[in-house]
């Protein structure tokens, strides 16, 4: 037995499932989950020794690729100071200047469009919505809730209903132990489809308290927003009295300086200038790889929240001194270079992939947003969670592991999004090509599980 599976033998012992979150059991493509004890660039280390060019990076947050030296620095000079006072530090309000100052753009006629007005520290994604939730609530004086099928917004109760990530990885529906009484005060749709908004709306308009959406879903795969969606979304909201929340947990500071609402403000993606939420959450990036996420927004809205207001929310941890050095560090360093990086890498990858499935014949579609991409079994393009479902998903566990074998880390679910780092080098990327042809033969020789 090698030392990933004691490890893993040992782990189901203490810990449910082995695991503390569930994708990384492998359920859905089996075999041993790596345990990993190192990571470094773009590389990841398992516990056998073995090192994987990695396109997890940490779900998201590795953006300049594992362990920067300037990130470990900012992390180790913070920890000598102190690991947790439960007082405000100067940190919390540099990365919130600096949060503020990048969630902008500037208009082709020179005006700035801020996007954040103001801004909560919390520990995670989950919390980020969460509170954004209990807060439009606070705010409108309404229940209701809509959310889109496919997408992840965290685990709280609320928006476990057709949830993207580890419960679509599952196939499951939501989550036992969310009370009737709140998922009946949450409403699922179909994501792309304006007409299904606008028929809620003009069914629930005055009870609807917020819209929460993905800037640009990648919990079922990446899914981008038709043209126009996201915009067209905050005119509705506006018109009904409703709040628009646009989560940027996986998109912000990722797919852009601005992330996925810069791009859509600044006209990188088309027919999406003129619009802002209400609020939005971040998480992953602004983290560098610790327990940080945000909230922020409207500041009317925001100073709702205590002390000044009467929406509660707090932390013992929230805006840990640790934790915001290493995203102050991480912002930083992540300036335009980073982003061309990111994106040439992101080209590279998602044509030579491509093109290796389409040599075996293996249907397929490049599900791109920004530097984000997966590839889904389908032969057209995915919309929605339906067609996301639809795909034959039975390609993927051997591709998967055909990758794996080869030394690179892919997402262990093919409702995942690939994550490049701007540690992504020549050699990693050759690594990934020079595997792509066996793990598309692999794809291409699946068959469905009887
Ligand atoms: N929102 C989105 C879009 C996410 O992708 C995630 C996590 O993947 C979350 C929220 C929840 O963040 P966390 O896992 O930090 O709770």
């Amino acid at each position: 037995m090698g030392a990933n599976e004691t490890f893993f033998t040992r782990a189901k012992l203490s810990i449910p499932g082995g695991v503390n979150s569930p994708v990384r059991a492998y359920g859905s493509v089996g075999g041993t989950p790596r345990f990993l004890v190192s990571a470094s660039g773009a590389y990841v280390t398992d516990a056998e020794g073995r090192d994987y060019v990695d396109l997890v990076s940490s779900w998201g947050p590795a953006i300049l690729g594992h362990a920067h030296p300037d990130v470990v620095k900012a992390v180790q000079d913070a920890a000598a100071r102190g690991l947790s006072f439960g007082a405000s530090t100067p940190g919390e309000t540099e990365l919130a200047e600096l949060i503020r100052e990048r969630i902008s753009v500037t208009q082709q006629d020179g005006s700035e469009q801020r996007g954040v007005e103001k801004l909560r520290l919390v520990s995670t994604g989950t919390e980020a919505t969460m509170t954004a939730i209990r807060l439009a609530r606070g705010a409108t004086g309404r229940d209701l809730l809509v959310k889109f099928a496919g997408h992840y917004h965290g685990h709280s109760d609320a928006l476990l209903a057709e949830s993207g990530s580890g419960v679509a990885t599952l196939a499951m529906p939501g989550s036992a132990g969310v009370t009737a009484a709140t998922a009946a005060q949450t409403l699922v749709l179909p994501y792309n489809d304006l007409d299904a908004v606008r028929e809620t709306f003009a069914q629930h308009g005055d009870r609807i308290a917020a819209v929460i959406v993905e800037a640009a879903s990648a919990n079922m795969g990446v899914v981008p927003p038709a043209r126009g969606f996201n915009r067209a979304l905050s005119r509705i909201t506006r018109e009904n009295g409703a709040l628009l929340i646009l989560d940027e947990v996986l998109t912000g500071f990722r797919v852009g300086s601005a992330g996925w609402w810069g791009l859509e403000a600044s006209r990188v993606v088309p027919d999406g200038a003129g619009w802002q939420p209400d609020l939005y959450t971040f998480g992953k990036v602004i983290g560098g790889g610790m327990p940080l996420a945000a909230l922020g927004g409207r500041a009317d809205i925001m100073d709702l929240l205590a002390p000044l207001g009467p929406v509660y929310q707090a932390g013992t941890l929230s805006g840990n001194p640790v934790a915001v050095a290493a995203g102050i560090a991480t912002l930083r360093a992540a300036d335009a270079a980073v982003y061309e990086r990111l994106n040439a890498t992101a080209d590279r990858l998602a044509e030579g992939v491509s093109a290796a499935l389409a040599a075996e014949g293996v249907e397929h579609s490049v599900q791109r947003a920004g530097n984000l991409f997966s590839f889904a079994f389908s032969p057209v393009p995915l919309r929605n969670y339906v067609d996301a479902k639809a795909q034959q998903t039975f390609r993927y566990p051997p591709f998967f592991h055909a990758m794996l074998d080869a030394g690179v880390n892919l997402p262990p679910s093919v409702f995942e999004a690939w994550f490049v780092s701007a540690a992504h080098d020549d050699a990693a990327v050759s690594r990934i090509l020079d595997a792509a042809p066996a793990a598309a033969r692999a794809a291409a020789a699946a068959h469905p599980a009887a």
